[in-house]
C-alpha cells in the first residue's frame, strides 16, 4: 500500500545527511592522503599551434583513493581549500613540477615550462610556502621562468593587498603568470597589465562552440587581438577537434591544450611522449 509516511521532505533530508557524511569522510581521508602518497601530478601537453611542438605542459593533480578510485580535483580542491590543506598540496605539486622539469632537462636543451594551478588560498595564507618558490627553483638549478603560475580571474578582480604583494614578488623573481579560464568571470584589463601577466588561457566553453562564423569565434579573435596588444600569449583550452584547432590557429592563437593533442598523462607516459615523438 502507498504510504505518505515517507514524503519528499524526508527523502531530501536523508539525502542531505548522506551527502554531509560523504563529505566528512572525504575530508578525513584528505588529511592523510598526502602522507599516504595518494596524490599524483599528471601533465597535459600545451602545443605550439604553428609547429605542434611541446614546450609546455600543465600540471593537474589526481587523487587515487584506495576505495573510491580516481577522484576528480573538482571534487576535492574546494574541500582542500576550506581546510587549507591546499597549501600542503600546492607545495607537493610545486615539488613534483621541479623534479619533472629537471628530468626534462636531460631530454632537451630548449627551455620547458610547467604551469601549476595556484589557489587564492595559497596566496592569502601567510605560511602556505609559496614565498619559498623562488628559493626552491634556485636550489633545483632551474630558471624561475620554467614555472608558470595559473591564477583565476577572481584573484585579478579584487585582490587583497597581501595577495597582490606576494604575487608581484613571485613575478619579480622571474616566474611567469597565466590568467586561467579567461572569459568566465569579470576581468580587469588594467590589472592584467599591472600584474605583468604572460599568458591568457581562453576557457574551454568558448572553444567548445567555435565554428566558422560563430559568435564564439568572433569573441576568440577579439580576445587574441587584445591579448597580443597587451603583450600576452594566448593558450586555448579544451581543443578537441581539428576544426577548432584550425580556426584558432587562423585567429592567431599561439598555443593549444586539449584532448585533440593529449589527455593529461601520468609522469612516465608524459616523459615517454616527449622522448618518443621528439616533440620538444
Ligand atoms: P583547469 O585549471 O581549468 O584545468 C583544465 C581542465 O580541463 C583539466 O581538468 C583538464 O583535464 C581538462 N581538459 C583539458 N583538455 C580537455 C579537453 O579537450 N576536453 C575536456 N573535456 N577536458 C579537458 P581536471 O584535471 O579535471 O582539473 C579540473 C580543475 O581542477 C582544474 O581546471 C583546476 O581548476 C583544478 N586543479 C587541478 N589540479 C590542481 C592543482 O594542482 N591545484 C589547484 N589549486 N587546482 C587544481
Ligand atoms: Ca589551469
Ligand atoms: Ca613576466
Ligand atoms: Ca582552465
Amino acid at each position: 500500500a502507498k504510504s505518505n509516511g515517507r514524503n519528499g521532505f524526508e527523502f531530501f533530508s536523508a539525502d542531505m545527511r548522506e551527502q554531509a557524511q560523504a563529505r566528512m569522510q572525504l575530508l578525513k581521508d584528505l588529511r592523510s592522503a598526502i602522507e599516504l602518497k595518494q596524490f599524483e601530478l599528471f601533465y597535459q601537453p600545451i602545443v605550439n599551434l604553428s609547429d605542434l611542438h611541446i614546450h609546455k605542459a600543465e600540471g593537474l593533480i589526481r587523487w587515487q583513493h584506495p576505495e573510491k578510485g580516481l577522484i576528480s580535483p573538482i571534487a576535492f580542491i574546494p574541500l582542500a581549500e576550506e581546510t587549507r590543506q591546499i597549501n600542503a598540496l600546492g607545495q607537493f605539486v610545486f615539488g613534483q613540477a621541479l623534479e619533472t622539469l629537471n628530468d626534462i632537462k636531460k631530454l632537451t636543451s630548449s627551455e620547458f615550462q610547467i604551469s601549476v594551478n595556484v589557489s587564492p588560498v595559497q596566496l592569502s595564507t601567510l605560511d602556505s610556502g609559496i614565498d619559498d618558490w623562488p628559493n626552491m627553483l634556485k636550489a633545483a638549478k632551474l630558471p624561475a621562468s620554467s614555472i608558470v603560475a595559473e591564477i583565476t580571474e577572481g584573484l585579478m578582480v579584487n585582490p587583497e593587498a597581501l595577495t597582490q604583494t606576494r604575487l608581484k614578488t613571485l613575478v619579480q623573481s622571474g616566474m611567469q603568470l597565466a590568467l586561467d579560464d579567461f572569459g568566465t568571470g569579470y576581468s580587469s584589463l588594467a590589472y592584467l597589465q599591472e600584474m605583468d601577466t604572460d599568458y591568457l588561457k581562453i576557457d574551454k566553453r568558448f572553444v567548445d562552440n567555435i565554428t566558422q562564423g560563430s559568435q564564439e569565434l568572433a569573441l576568440c579573435e577579439a580576445i587574441i587581438v587584445m591579448a597580443h596588444q597587451l603583450g600576452l600569449k594566448v593558450i586555448a583550452e579544451g581543443i578537441e577537434t581539428e576544426l577548432q584547432m584550425q580556426l584558432l590557429l587562423a585567429a592567431g592563437c599561439d598555443y593549444g591544450q586539449g584532448y585533440l593533442f593529449s589527455k593529461p598523462l601520468n609522469k612516465s607516459r608524459f616523459m615517454a611522449l616527449l622522448a618518443d615523438k621528439k616533440m620538444i
